[in-house]
């Protein structure tokens, strides 16, 4: 399954979904309801998982575009029994239980119960068995071995195991913990190129293959020379300890170039790196050519990606930031215009 929520990680729901089905890609995960809607509108055939669940009220849309149910409570359920028992049509769900996570999910001791109330209702069918890990990114964690048997010993409970598919493995669990990928995995940040765990994750196993699919590039508005002594931006949080040639660029907070990346970012101008200096506004923000003489307005700056020889990943963004490759890549992935290329 490749998951395509939150716009594809900020890369572009339906373009993604096309560009994983043209590699063969046949299921599709999202989160939300209306992401599983807005690519059936989009014409994306195939399975689509609609992975929080749905509310009971909104259970004929589930069946209307053809998306498949997880569910994790019993009111969801016999909604979704009543639209199959109308419509005659019988309806495969997926349960999912919460080995760990502390999310979604009935409770492993709840489980068999539970799957118990669920195939006594009409038109309703198990296809399907799912939890999540909250730690697989980590290599060397415990938890995921005590989750995954779990996951494995409860699912043994539930009836005809053998026509049942199981899934629990996300990105982390493919590239460290093969042994966990079961009939399915969901695999989502790794398909855009990054490591669960970031760069330290990299060092190990086959990671050194992931290649990112998003870079972020602009254009300056101007250039100019400011003297020693002269603040910069809101705040005047940095001031000039020299004269100064300053490039303005029209990227800001709203674009998702995070206003914490105020006098800690970096942009790569002219193939080299150059700090952001004084905090980043709304809508621009500005950097330091001072040896890069050759700068003029039109020049293109790379926020994210590959210049000349230097790159700038999402993990070192996200480290600035105090977050992860994800955020970066919703933020600016969902806030700027998008543009293809193979
Ligand atoms: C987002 C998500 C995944 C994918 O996780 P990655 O770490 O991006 O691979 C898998 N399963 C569920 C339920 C998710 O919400």
């Amino acid at each position: 399954m490749a998951m395509v929520k939150a716009d594809g990680y900020g890369h572009g729901m339906v373009m993604a979904a096309r560009a994983f089905q043209r590699g063969g890609c046949t299921v599709f995960g999202v989160a939300e309801l209306r992401e599983g809607i807005l690519l059936r509108q989009a014409s994306i055939p195939g399975e689509i998982y609609v992975t929080i669940g749905f509310p009971g009220e909104e259970a004929g849309l589930i069946l209307q575009y053809d998306l498949t149910p997880v569910i994790y409570n019993i009111d969801a359920a016999r909604a979704l029994s009543l639209q199959g028992v109308a419509s005659g049509r019988d309806i495969g769900v997926h349960i999912k239980v919460d080995t760990g996570m502390s999310r979604l999910g009935v409770l492993p001791k709840e489980l068999p119960a539970f799957a118990e109330q669920v195939s006594r209702l009409k038109n309703l069918r198990i296809a399907g068995i799912m939890s999540h890990f909250p730690e697989s990114d980590d290599l060397k964690a415990e938890s995921t071995k005590k989750n995954f048997a779990a996951f494995t010993k409860e699912c043994k409970g539930v009836g005809g195991r053998d026509k049942l598919l199981l899934h629990i493995a996300n990105s982390g669990a493919v590239l460290n913990f093969p042994g966990t990928c079961c009939d399915m995995v969901r695999a989502g940040i790794s398909l855009y190129g990054y490591h669960p765990a970031g760069p330290k994750g990299c060092l190990t196993g086959d990671s050194g293959q992931l290649k990112p699919a998003m870079s972020f590039r602009s254009k300056v508005l101007q250039v100019k020379s400011v003297p020693e002594g002269t603040g910069i931006s809101y705040g005047r949080t940095f001031v000039t300890q020299r004269k100064t040639r300053l490039a303005v660029l029209p990227v800001g907070y709203e674009d998702g170039y995070s206003r914490s990346l105020s006098n800690r970012g970096q942009v790569l101008i002219h193939g080299c790196r150059v700090p952001v200096l004084g905090r980043i506004c709304m809508n621009m923000c500005m950097v330091d050519v001072s040896e890069l003489s050759e700068v003029k307005a039109g020049d293109e700056a790379v926020l994210l990606g590959r210049q000349g020889e230097e790159t700038i990943s999402a993990d070192e963004i996200a480290e600035k930031m105090g977050t992860i490759s994800y955020e970066v890549l919703c933020l600016l992935g969902n806030n700027n215009k998008r543009q293809y290329s193979e």
